[in-house]
């Protein structure tokens, strides 16, 4: 059965940029919610032994498996946010400035990409750092529980932009948190391991 993945920070860290009554109703209700129904709905269905990749994968575009759907890759999506955020500064390493710059042309019109994709997204969903196929940096949107793992991109980073992930602190001003995820909370080291060890598409198409 799958566990709710405990925060890799205390509740109370990323304050003042997120309050720890946001972190932990987020965690312990929102997050823990999708985890205990998805261990309802597989429970006895052969598909409790699975990873979460797989269900994602099995149930994709399949009506009849839609709350299974919903559910794990809530799960998944949660879990990535938890891992893309540090509850101490970090900084872009030269390796992936070099990607950014290549891609986006520098780091704020990649933050400013990110942003626009984080805002202009209608509805609850995500904003993503992924590795496109071909082996580029990209920014894109999904809605709901969508996941880029659905797919043939290799996700960095990813920001919650559900109303849940930031009303309590910033209300309707969702582009001032999404802001605040790209200036202070981002963790680079982890977009530094995704990369180093997980991304052959990418390192395959270095700058030179
Ligand atoms: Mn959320």
């Amino acid at each position: 059965m799958f566990e709710l993945m405990p925060l890799p920070f205390s509740e109370d860290s990323l304050e003042p940029h997120v309050s720890a009554k946001t972190i932990r109703l987020h965690h312990d209700k929102h997050h823990r919610k999708y985890v205990d129904t998805l261990n309802q709905l597989v429970g006895g269905t052969g598909m409790e032994d699975m990873t979460l990749d797989v269900i994602i994968q099995a149930a994709s575009g399949k009506p009849e498996m839609r709350a299974i759907f919903n559910n794990a890759g809530q799960v998944w999506n949660h879990d990535f946010f938890w891992a893309s955020m540090s509850a101490s500064p970090t900084e872009p390493n030269d390796e992936i400035r070099s990607w950014i710059n290549r891609d986006f042309g520098s780091i704020d019109d990649f933050k400013k990409q990110f942003k626009d994709a984080a805002t202009g997204h209608f509805g609850s969903g995500w904003a993503w750092l992924v590795v496109a196929a071909d082996g580029t940096l990209q920014v894109i949107s999904t809605s709901n529980a969508e996941t880029p793992i659905n797919g043939d991109l290799w996700p960095l980073i990813t920001c919650d932009v559900w109303e849940h992930a930031y009303y309590w602190d910033y209300q309707n001003r969702r582009a001032d948190f999404v802001q605040t995820f790209l200036d202070h909370l981002i963790n680079w080291d982890f977009v530094a391991a995704r990369l180093e060890t997980e991304a052959p598409q990418l390192r395959s198409s270095a700058p030179a």
